[in-house]
């Protein structure tokens, strides 16, 4: 059996009691090693969409997205958030992210292929060297889940454009020979789709790096796979510290027991973890869900880091919102509940430009040193700002 289980031995009752077990669903009959178990999670992946029709009833436009779709980008999930899903409503907010649609192969005027021009910020291949101090090291382009609306669709899932020996030896020859570079994001894909032994190595070589402060490990799988956060890959990452991790919720539903295990054995390492929701349309648009979403990452250990604006990629037009969405969700957490619940709401800028933040309008003018600020309520105050001459 692998150092996971979704115990709460010392959670306080009273946080524990809002957290659900998912259970097996439709997998009653796997025993607990094996359900428990990351690697018999991604080897039973459901990558066919038959197979997935005998966990769900699956709707026509889910059929019809396969057939369209896919030898663009595959179904990839786990039996885990397979069994999350709503067997008979197809617009459970889980389902939606995991299963396609034709909307995906309908292609608009404002889609792009690399709409963040990773390629192009590629001083080696596989990494990107956008800003001053900080790389994103692709370590591989697997994930546990193929999510419906990644930004990355043109190489997740693609077995072609996994990093090879020497494509990773030649991303840390760089992160060397580049004194500037203080802050390395293992990401792909999923930093967590490959093994133990494989993220040692790369880490062990990162963290030999003189001017490496520190390192983040992307990855989605406390959402997706819960299991794969065991207690030797903890007792691995420690080893490394200053450590930081960022994941990926989308939905309070995804907010799970066996979730929280995952999160509370990272944080329990002193690794602090970053949530980076993606707003999408009939998922997460509206501000209730996102408020809860944040107060269930806040009591699993995690603050709400970013909020993105779905990308413009290829096959992702029907997820995207307004951009007055995120306004609007942002100007209904902030004031209304606690600081750490408000996470950046940003654009990652098409072209490559980087991530701009974009907040309300909460300076109403600012004249000869007299700054009229409106508050959470709408309220309108004035600051007198110190005389400088
Ligand atoms: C998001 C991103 C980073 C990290 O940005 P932070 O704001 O520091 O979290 C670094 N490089 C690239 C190319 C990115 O897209
Ligand atoms: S886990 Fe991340 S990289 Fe992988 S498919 Fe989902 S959004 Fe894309």
């Amino acid at each position: 059996m692998s150092g996971y289980s979704p115990d709460f031995k010392d959670v306080p009752k009273t946080i524990a009691a809002r957290f659900k077990p998912v259970g097996k669903g439709p997998f009653h009959d796997v025993p607990d090693a094996q359900w428990y178990d990351w690697k018999w999670q991604l080897q039973h992946r459901i990558t066919d969409i038959a197979e997935l029709g005998r966990y769900i009833n699956l709707s026509p436009e889910e059929i019809a997205g396969h057939e369209a779709g896919r030898d663009v980008f595959k179904i990839g999930i786990t039996p885990y958030y397979v069994a999350l899903m709503d067997r008979d409503d197809p617009l459970c907010p889980v389902r939606m992210q995991a299963t396609p649609h034709p909307q995906e192969m309908i292609s608009h005027p404002s889609d792009m292929e690399d709409p963040l021009a990773e390629d192009r910020d590629m001083p080696v291949k596989g990494l990107t060297h956008r800003y001053p101090d900080r790389v994103l090291f692709y370590m591989t382009q697997d994930c546990a889940m193929f999510c419906r609306h990644c930004t990355r669709k043109r190489k997740v899932a693609n077995p072609h454009t996994a990093a090879d020996d020497a494509q990773v030896q030649g991303c840390i020859d760089y992160i060397r020979r580049t004194p500037s570079v203080r802050d390395v994001i293992v990401s792909g894909g999923d930093a967590l789709a490959v093994s133990d032994d494989r993220l040692e190595k790369i880490l062990a070589q990162i963290r030999d790096i003189p001017h490496v402060e520190i390192i983040r490990i992307a990855t989605r799988t406390p959402c997706t796979m819960p299991m794969r956060i065991t207690d030797e890959l903890v007792a691995m990452l420690k080893k490394y510290h200053p450590i930081f991790l960022n994941t990926h919720f989308n939905h309070p539903k995804e907010a799970t027991a066996e979730a929280f295990a995952a999160l509370r054995k990272i944080a329990g390492a002193g690794i602090p973890i970053g949530n980076q929701m993606v707003l999408l349309k009939g998922i997460n648009d509206d501000a209730e869900t996102v408020m809860k979403l944040n107060h269930a990452m806040l009591m699993m250990q995690v603050k709400p880091y970013y909020i993105y604006q779905c990308d413009p990629t290829f096959g992702n037009y029907h997820f995207r919102t307004p951009v007055s969405k995120g306004i609007e969700i942002i100007k209904s957490l902030r004031g209304f509940t606690s600081g750490l619940a408000v996470p950046y709401y940003v654009i990652d800028a098409p072209g490559g430009g980087g991530k701009v933040p974009i907040l309300p309008e909460y300076v109403k003018s600012w004249e000869n040193g007299v700054i009229v600020v409106r508050n959470f309520r709408g309220d309108e105050y004035t600051y007198i700002e110190p005389n400088q001459d």
